[in-house]
């Protein structure tokens, strides 16, 4: 039998390391030699943690457990382990198991199953079978083709289409390209890369080794937040056992094809989120954005025909080659193929991770997975793509989530956070707290995103503190256009966003404020 952890950071978090050593010492006293205790990443259902799993001998899931302190590890080892029967009390709800049976889950496919540290059981579920098919009996171009197939589009926010990039890196040649992995993830509310990383470290370095032969690459960079040590452990601990089964390093698969990867450990600024704020960074500079042209596929890193992708993005690539382009293409609408991970926050029910077909409404994720609004109240708006995204009110919920729809109500998908705010939610309280993030994000390198974001929040702090002048709105939408006209890069060109949309949405909030001085 096998007893597994959950010890993603939300796991850990809320004490699971205590759990998986109380049951460790228990199974030990209790001489049960025949009880291994395991540890995986997120499981999703990131409001249930500590999660544990128990295994029967034949790899079967016999029940799972919710919320286990370390307390409860007893009741686990002597009534299930010893006596083989399930703790009810412990066993999770019908109603939670539907978080889970309610997704599809293609990127997270690893997650909450596999222990990340162990690359056999990566192995096991079919890892680098997508990369020994790709570098044995594919050209680089097939490789892209079958990426375009799928329709695959980049899942960092901007939905670019992934084939496309790959193709323009492809074309660009010289004696040196790099595959680099985006997984600076900084958006307040989002965990959705840092999971994956956390959960399945493999599939992301699979797909960065499979773009890498694709584009002509040799070299492959994850640029990864210094905040997220958990995840910068387990890619090392993935990149080593690689490097020992003959995934990364020389003449992969015998084909004299080499792709090894590096991290680097990024000091946490917003902006180095976009590709040439990362490229500068990554050459040791201050993460400032440079103007393009020219693009990263032409002269990026070191001069060198460069592809970002975000860790989402290359997570699919294993299983898109697996599977064929055609069978993502099947899945979500025509436009927006495949799935989309985000991360539930905010005032909801069942706080997680979910994946989704692309094209399914807000509302069912609100409240179909996510169980609607904490302590039933209201549900007002959703913020999605966090600082640079805008609100969606709940009259919208219906709205699909795609690279289409989404646009038209002012926010973007972007990364794939969503906040959830409820009916005692102050709209402009929500659209100050944004700016003020990306005023302090902002690098300053352009005026109207260094001093425009500036004035912006003066204007929205003097109306939260009942202090807002008759014209204040107007001023916001002028100086809004502004910035996002005369910025230089997308953190400036996005940040009025959240103040556009809850203007947009809940004027009457900001004309409370200022006239009746709320
Ligand atoms: Fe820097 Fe803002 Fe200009 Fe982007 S828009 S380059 S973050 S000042």
């Amino acid at each position: 039998m096998k007893v597994v952890v959950g010890q993603g950071s939300c796991g850990v978090a809320t004490g699971a390391r205590k759990t998986s050593d109380e049951l460790e010492r228990l199974i030990a006293e209790k001489g049960l030699t025949n009880v291994a205790v395991d540890l995986t990443g997120c499981v999703g259902t990131c409001y249930l943690e500590p999660i544990v799993d128990v295994y029967g001998d034949d790899g079967a899931l016999q029940a799972r457990y919710v919320k286990v302190q370390p307390d409860k590890a007893a009741a686990i080892v002597e009534e299930h382990l010893m006596g083989g029967r399930i703790v009810e009390d412990l066993a999770i709800s019908r109603q939670d198991e539907a978080f889970l049976s309610q997704q599809k889950r293609i990127v997270l496919r690893n997650c909450g199953v596999i222990n990340p540290e162990h690359i056999e059981e990566y192995i096991a579920a079919g890892g680098y079978e997508a990369a020994k098919k790709a570098v044995t009996s594919m050209t680089p171009q097939q490789v892209i083709e079958e990426v375009r197939i799928s329709g695959l589009r980049g899942r960092g926010g901007a939905g670019f289409p992934t084939w496309f990039k790959w193709n323009a890196a492809r074309q660009n040649q010289a004696d040196q390209k790099y595959m680099v992995c985006n997984a600076d993830e900084g958006d307040p509310g989002a965990f959705m890369d840092r999971s994956v990383l956390e959960g399945d470290p493999h599939s992301v370095l699979e797909g960065m080794l499979i773009g890498g032969y694709a584009i002509g690459a040799s070299q492959g960079v994850i640029y990864v937040r210094a905040e997220y040590p958990l995840a910068i452990k387990r890619l090392e601990i993935a990149m080593a056992q690689a490097r020992e089964r003959g995934f990364l390093g020389q003449n992969l698969f015998g084909t004299g094809f080499s792709f090894d990867i590096r991290i680097k450990a990024g000091a946490g600024a917003f902006v180095c989120g976009e590709e040439t704020a990362l490229i500068a960074s990554l050459e040791g500079e201050r993460g400032m954005p440079r103007l393009k042209p020219p693009f990263p596929a032409q002269r990026g890193y070191w001069q060198k025909p460069t592809n970002i992708n975000n860790v989402e993005t290359f997570a699919n690539v294993p299983w898109v080659l697996l599977h064929g382009g055609a069978a993502l293409a099947a899945i979500g609408t025509e436009k927006s193929a495949g799935t989309k991970v985000f991360a539930l926050a905010g005032k909801i029910k069942k706080g997680g991770l979910v994946e989704v077909p692309m094209g399914l409404p807000i509302r069912d994720i609100i409240f179909g997975i996510g169980g609607g609004i904490k302590n039933d109240k209201a549900f007002k708006a959703v913020q999605m793509g966090g600082p640079s995204g805008g609100c969606i009110p709940a009259e919208l919920a219906g709205t699909t989530v795609d690279y289409e729809s989404i646009p038209k109500t002012g926010a973007i998908v972007g990364s794939g956070g969503m906040i959830v705010m409820d009916e005692d939610t102050c709209m402009v309280d929500m659209a100050r707290f944004f700016l003020d993030f990306t005023r302090k994000e902002s690098c300053g390198k352009c005026n109207y995103c260094r001093v425009g974001t500036k004035r912006m929040l003066e204007i929205l702090e003097r109306i939260t503190r009942g202090e807002g002048r008759d014209g204040d709105i107007e001023l916001l939408e002028e100086l809004a256009e502004k910035i996002k006209d005369g910025s230089m890069c997308g953190l400036g060109q996005t940040a009025p966003n959240p103040v556009l949309t809850t203007i947009r949405y809940f004027r009457n909030e900001y004309e409370d404020h200022i006239y009746k001085k709320k």
